[in-house]
């Protein structure tokens, strides 16, 4: 148990010197960009080792394990962040937990979001996933679909649409990650000119452990780490 703990906290460590080195290289201040250290990988007392050492900011993807991981810290001072693909049969459980939901992929997924949030009174916050790399087995916005999707928006009263989320192409190099996150971005940029009211795009979540750096020098707000957080722990 301690020594999950001083290996979390090394790791943590390390991670956030490269987080404030990547954000120092491209002009930035490091509290510009926000760690969501993803639990995926590790159970409860890993997570809480991280709230400890003051990392609030979780995520998950799916959606059972966040809710339990969510009843057992129950009363700790989370922000949970679902990152994965949530199918609209579990949206009623999962919005309550939620800080941020990063993979708004469909219309009718913003639909029934909407309708819950409605009846809950809840208003959630999400971002629209886009699928950058084309990878066919990513889910996600195609680029073009944006700026119909963005129009739609005001649609779903209940749902605060605050930016977007990409992932790189698996298959691809760091370069290619790059050319990714670059390419994100300045859809982003062309789009913020045009949005409705109540829109916001000032979020864009990307970048993981194998190229959280790259995604921070191309504009990174939030980066979802999680192996690099848990090296040399047996999950
Ligand atoms: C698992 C996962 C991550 C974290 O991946 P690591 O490479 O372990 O840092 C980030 N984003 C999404 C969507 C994930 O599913």
């Amino acid at each position: 148990m301690a020594e999950l703990r001083l290996r979390i906290a090394d790791n943590l460590a390390r991670v956030r010197q490269r987080i404030a080195d990547a954000a120092a290289r491209s002009g930035r201040d490091a509290s510009a960009v926000t760690l969501v250290a993803v639990t995926k990988y590790v159970d409860v007392d890993a997570a809480q080792a991280l709230l400890d050492l003051g990392c609030k900011d979780l995520g998950e993807s799916r959606p059972q394990e966040l809710w339990r991981k969510a009843d057992t810290l129950d009363g700790a001072d989370v922000r949970w962040h679902f990152i994965g693909h949530l199918q609209r049969n579990k949206v009623r459980r999962t919005l309550p937990h939620l800080r941020l939901l990063h993979a708004c992929d469909s219309p009718r997924l913003l639909e029934e979001i909407d309708r819950i949030a409605a009846e809950t009174e809840i208003l959630p916050s999400g971002l629209l996933e886009v699928n950058i790399s084309g990878d066919a087995s990513k889910h996600g916005f195609r680029p073009s679909e944006l700026p119909a999707v963005i129009e739609s928006l005001t649609q779903y009263k209940h749902v605060q649409i605050g930016g977007l989320m990409g992932m790189a192409s698996l298959a691809g190099s760091i370069d290619d990650a790059r050319r990714d996150f670059e390419r994100l971005r300045l859809l982003r940029d062309s789009l913020a000119g045009n949005i409705p009211t109540g829109v916001e795009l000032n979020e864009l979540s990307m970048g993981m452990s194998g190229d959280f750096e790259v995604a921070i020098e191309e504009g990174a707000t939030i980066v979802r780490v999680g192996s690099a957080l848990f090296e040399g722990i047996d999950a």
